[in-house]
């Protein structure tokens, strides 16, 4: 009783005495010093942030200065920054050609409309193998799940569609389909090369817009023994529409294997008709770019030594090509609102500092798009020891386009984490979900990743939509629309309020975190806790 009647005064004293009302919890971000920051990084005087150039270089300054205001102390190699050696791929399209080879004679494939290369691999110069379809392409032990099992695939390319089978945990099927299990699974079973069909019921960006930037560098990391893509010497992305000429003949249609895909189902496998020759010129350099590391030190004379991590990718896709006459992909979304969360936090703990017993790590990370190149390397060449990085949250396309009523959090069933941000969520009135679209991977598609897989507990979060619910539309239209477009920019609608409430639920779960007397563990039954047992006994 007294409950309710406590919350009918607060809604009518609201207006007139808000700060006396309002719950313990105070607030500290109003969304506009966010929206500033999103709007430096996003400015088209940064050009778009790929990684090695010259606007990613001027926008890291920028955060440099932030951060020195801010009073956070630098943590990384060279003050505040780690550099990091990258090589880039570029294909050369006049001098590449591809073409399946039916009973001898050759059908040309038209680049960029049936198909184009994929240029993370080292490409051979030339390329002639038979082709077998091998479903969606995964080994996974822990379900004594194979789609090579019985398909001989020595010297062969495999050819898959994107997606895993419904009966496998979202967890398992997201690792599986990592870029370093996907290839090591078929470089195991003999395979010399991949090509991989987009599955078109979980296509972020249309074939149009993927295929129009086919030609844009791609990159590895110059230390070799961080290459997921090793011995791939052949790598195709196909157009779904014109996916039918590699099944032509085989009794199989590509309508039937995607109406299969679309609902998780099993997928048979069988060799292709076809084979595939082709001819591949790529140019290769090398570039160099940064991570930024800045770090907060906490109180406790023991508890100091560890660290919370903020991550967030600061690099973005550069200049491409045109969409509507716009050039520039800005990235605002994508991550400059990750990127401007971490240095609004750092600025507001600045303003009304917290006791926090563990120390804070703010890690803006280069190379994302290319791969999580950054961030493997960070977690590769950590600037504290990777054993006192407690947990890591990381911030990529948070999407504050909708009022902030419920969170997705990925990972949130496989560590304490999860708790900890169900709590910090429910003080604010905020629910949390798991990821509604597990088709589209997001656990694996950014920083994080990195961070788990050396056993750090991690969580990553979005403002979420219900299934079903008209948000759900907005989202699918953002990424149709603006994902890896120039549209992606400080011209599209925001809503402050939403990014507010975000980043309070950032900077609380970080001093939660800092100030729990456990550090997070993974849970007994998650899949990921194996990396923190091989983390141990190194
Ligand atoms: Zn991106």
């Amino acid at each position: 009783m007294t409950r309710k009647l406590g919350l009918a005064l607060a809604v009518c004293a609201l207006v007139a005495l808000p700060a006396l009302t309002r719950p313990s919890i105070e607030s500290h971000f109003d969304g506009k010093t966010w929206w500033d920051y999103v709007r430096v990084l996003a400015d088209d005087k940064m050009e778009g942030r790929e990684t090695g150039s010259a606007g990613l270089r001027a926008a890291e300054a920028y955060v440099v200065k932030q951060l020195q205001e801010a009073g956070v102390e630098p943590a990384g190699v060279n003050g505040y920054y780690q550099p990091v050696k990258f090589i880039t791929h570029q294909i050369v399209e006049q001098d590449s050609s591809a073409a399946l080879i039916r009973d001898g004679k050759p059908e040309p494939l038209l680049l960029g409309q049936d198909a184009y290369f994929g240029t993370r691999a080292d490409l051979a110069p030339e390329t002639e193998a038979p082709l077998v379809f091998v479903g969606y392409g995964l080994s996974i032990p822990e379900k004594n799940y194979d789609d090579f099992a019985g398909l001989d695939l020595k010297g062969k390319v495999a050819v898959t569609i994107q997606g895993s089978p419904a009966d496998m945990p979202t967890a398992l099927a997201s690792h599986y389909q990592s870029a370093a299990e996907k290839w090591g699974g078929m470089r195991r079973a003999g395979a010399i090369g991949a090509i991989s069909i987009p599955n078109p019921a979980a296509m972020d960006i249309p074939w149009s817009r993927q295929s129009a930037n086919r030609t844009h560098v791609s990159m590895e990391l110059a230390d070799q023994s961080l290459n997921d893509n090793a011995g791939e010497k052949f790598s195709m992305t196909f157009n779904p529409a014109s996916a039918d000429k590699l099944f032509a003949g085989t009794g199989h249609t590509f309508d039937e294997i995607a109406a299969l895909a679309k609902d998780r189902k099993p997928l048979p496998r069988f060799p292709l008709l076809v084979s595939i020759h082709a001819k591949a010129r790529m140019e290769k350099k090398e570039i160099e770019s940064a991570n930024i590391i800045a770090k907060l030190p906490g109180s406790d004379p023991t508890l100091k030594n560890e660290y919370v991590v903020l991550s967030a990718h600061i690099d973005h896709l550069g200049i491409g090509e045109p969409i509507n006459g716009d050039r520039i992909y800005n990235g605002a979304m994508d991550n400059a609102s990750g990127s401007a969360t971490l240095m609004d936090v750092a600025a507001s703990l600045k303003r009304h500092p917290e006791k926090i017993k563990r120390s804070l790590l703010f890690v803006f990370v280069t190379g994302e798009e290319k791969g999580l190149l950054g961030s493997k390397y960070f977690t590769a060449h950590p600037t504290v020891p990777l054993s006192s990085m407690v947990a890591n949250i990381n911030i990529d396309m948070f999407l504050p386009i909708v009022p902030l009523k419920i969170l997705t959090v990925y990972g949130l069933q496989e560590s304490d984490l999860g708790e900890l941000v169900t709590e910090v969520a429910a003080e604010r009135g905020l629910q949390v979900q798991p990821d509604p679209e597990p088709l589209r991977n997001a656990f694996i598609r950014s920083d994080q990743y990195s961070f788990i897989k050396h056993g750090i507990p991690a969580v990553a979060m979005k403002i979420g939509f219900v299934p079903g619910s008209p948000e759900q539309k907005i989202f699918k239209d953002w990424l149709t629309e603006r994902y890896h477009a120039p549209s992606d920019d400080t011209n599209q609608p925001v809503d402050l309020a939403a990014a507010a409430g975000y980043e309070e639920v950032i900077r609380g779960l970080m001093v939660a975190i800092a100030n729990d007397p456990s550090r997070p563990q993974w849970k007994q039954d998650s899949f990921f806790r194996r990396y923190a047992n091989s983390a141990a006994g190194n």
